[in-house]
């Protein structure tokens, strides 16, 4: 039988590259929620580049735009009103702001109704931070996935480095410090561990032992 499986977890816990491989090896589609609120994000800055928004002006965007997830070998693509922004999703500056957009309730709601509507049919790996909680609450496998700060820190800094980003180490760990008490403090779906997910941490793990946990977990 097809399963549903939920991974949770904080920012460069390592979600997407795990579910991803595990989604392969499964014959699973795997659907990144993080993409959604990025391209959200995305589009803000794309209308308010050099002035300032609220967050009734992110609600108005976010309600009049329509996000399409697609697969391409495999891989997800994200477009917004019919523009691929799967790879300009992930600027710093569209990092910078999405846990503002993904705090405002509205656009929560509809970015939800699009992924239950998509793992109806079962065959998912979904990971965000309130998958099990609050999308996916009957999920099969219900999977935390995390690693020490500094861990996320170091693989995330090792991620934009190869795409060409010129970061420092010790703000990337602050930005994400920030972003996981952002994402786990708003009011509306924080990031929880809920009490039947299985806690996976891999700080001290590869990623084939990491990705052999899960595949392990989800049979
Ligand atoms: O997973 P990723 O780091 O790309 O997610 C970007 C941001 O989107 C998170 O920091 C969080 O604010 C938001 N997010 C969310 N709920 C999800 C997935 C992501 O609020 N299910």
């Amino acid at each position: 039988m097809k399963k549903v499986i939920a991974i949770d977890g904080p920012a460069g816990a390592g979600k997407s590259t795990l579910a991803k491989r595990a989604a392969e090896k499964l014959g699973y589609v795997y659907i990144d929620t993080g993409a959604m609120y990025r391209s959200v994000a995305w589009k803000v800055l794309q209308e308010y580049r050099d002035s300032k928004f609220t967050d009734a002006d992110i609600a108005a965007i976010a309600d009049n735009l329509t996000v399409t997830l697609s697969y391409e070998n495999g891989s997800q693509r994200i477009a917004v009103d019919g523009t691929d922004v799967s790879e300009v999703i992930r600027t710093p500056e569209v990092t910078a702001i999405v846990s503002q957009v993904a705090a405002i309730s509205s656009v929560r709601r509809k970015m939800v109704v699009l992924q239950q509507k998509m793992a109806s049919n079962g065959g998912v790996i979904m990971d965000g931070r309130d998958i099990a909680s609050k999308v996916l609450p009957n999920a099969d496998v219900k999977i935390f996935l995390t690693a020490s700060i500094e861990e996320r820190a170091n693989r995330r800094y090792k991620e934009m480095k190869e795409k060409g980003f010129e970061v420092d180490l010790a703000k990337l760990r602050d930005e994400i410090a920030a972003r996981d008490k952002a994402d786990s403090e708003r009011e509306e779906s924080p990031l929880v561990r809920v009490p039947e997910a299985i806690l996976l941490d891999t700080t001290n793990m590869n990623l084939d032992e990491a990705e052999a946990a899960i595949i392990r977990l989800a049979e």
